[in-house]
């Protein structure tokens, strides 16, 4: 059973983020996957088998990985040997493997750092990456495993990971930077290399994307999205957009600490949820006609317009609006069909994420609504 949410924020004050590292390590120590590339505890890893495995795991299993990286260390016991083959014999050695254009990359870059760098990879992840083949998150894997750098690579295992542990509400991919932030928390200063190795394993065996195994996970006992029970909605990703863009207009009226807001019609998109009044959502809507659709209140002069737009994406439809606020007086009646909730109180009404988004806009605080 997940802690209860007391339980987890009493831990989360006893255990700081600075103990993920120390979890996850002591897990790896007694549960790493026996790799064929990988260092024995205690050993050196080697930055040539490092990198080989890396970019032979690109878009391939590590199953399928195996024979090839066994048949190419054999043929090709280092860099500088690589580096002298012929790129035919490397295309041939690779051939099952797919993606050909990562062998081809594969010799530039062997004939790269014998030419260039006297057959030793640099050690940084911006000299990594100025090699052929090496892409961010390679260069941190090689930077981390080989080199000790304390970076975080993060590919969708790890992305997965970190959001569930986090249960970070922003969707991929313009999450990517943040959970990559969040990645590193998990880096160990001393040991990055097993940190980065752990957090692959544990994306690999325990924190599966269907029925993770989270009794298993070292992690467990401070996992947001476990506490929740929603873990495996984790990472969110943007919807795909589809349909026409729509547009419209939102109006937010406040009265004092109140604001107005009207029930949709039970049938329909969003039926029986609460909103704010506001115009048709129509494609090619002009901005003139959407405020004209604003309430009638007596007592409001003008409406000032937000700047920005509130974005959404429906399944069938993106959608855009403008958003409109008003201040009426302390005695206004709310027009027909309408109503003044309490501010304070909003999150006990059925507010769809299109509301909350358009209702923060419009009070200007940037706040979100507590659910
Ligand atoms: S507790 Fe479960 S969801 Fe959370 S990180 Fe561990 S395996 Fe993943």
């Amino acid at each position: 059973m997940p802690a209860s949410p007391a339980r987890q924020k009493a831990r989360r004050q006893a255990v700081p983020d600075s103990a993920y590292p120390r979890l996850l390590l002591a897990w790896y120590d007694r549960h790493r996957r026996a790799l064929p590339w990988r260092a024995l505890p205690g050993q050196a890893a080697d930055p040539y088998r490092v990198w080989l495995s890396e970019i032979m795991l690109q878009q391939t299993t590590v199953k399928a990985v195996g024979p090839y990286f066994e048949k190419f260390l054999a043929r090709w016991p280092s860099v500088a040997a690589l580096g002298r083959a012929s790129q035919d014999d490397v295309l041939r050695m690779w051939a099952g493997l797919g993606y050909y254009s990562r062998a081809r990359n594969l010799f530039a870059c062997a004939v790269a750092v014998s030419r260039d760098h006297g057959g030793a990879f640099p050690d940084t992840e911006v000299g990594l990456r100025a090699l052929p083949g090496i892409g961010p998150y390679t260069a941190a894997a090689i930077a981390a495993i080989a080199f000790g750098r304390h970076c975080m690579p993060v590919d969708g295992n790890i992305e997965r990971v970190v959001s569930r542990l986090f249960a970070t509400e922003d969707a991929l991919p313009q999450a990517k930077p943040k959970i990559s932030q969040l990645a590193l928390t998990l880096a160990g200063e001393a040991r990055a290399g097993d940190s980065a190795q752990a957090l692959m394993d544990l994306g690999a065996t325990i924190c599966t994307p269907k029925k993770p195994a989270c009794a298993l996970c070292p992690l467990n006992e401070d996992c947001a999205a476990r506490a929740r029970g929603d873990q495996e909605t984790f990472p969110r990703k943007a919807p795909k957009v589809t349909g026409k863009l729509r547009r419209g207009a939102a109006f937010v009226v406040t009265r004092g600490d109140e604001l107005l807001v009207r029930t949709r019609a039970e049938k329909g998109l969003l039926g029986g949820m609460t909103e704010v009044p506001g115009s048709d959502w129509i494609a090619g809507q002009d901005d003139t006609i959407a405020r004209q659709q604003a309430p009638a209140l007596p007592g409001v002069a003008r409406w000032q317009r937000k700047p920005g737009l509130v974005n959404h994406v429906f399944t069938h439809f993106p959608l855009e609006l403008v958003v409109y606020t008003a201040a009426v007086p302390a005695r206004s009646r709310a027009p027909d069909g309408m109503r003044f909730v309490k501010i304070a109180t909003l999150q006990h009404e059925a507010l769809p994420n299109l509301m909350r988004k358009v209702i923060a806009h419009g009070l200007g605080d940037g706040k979100p609504i507590r659910r």
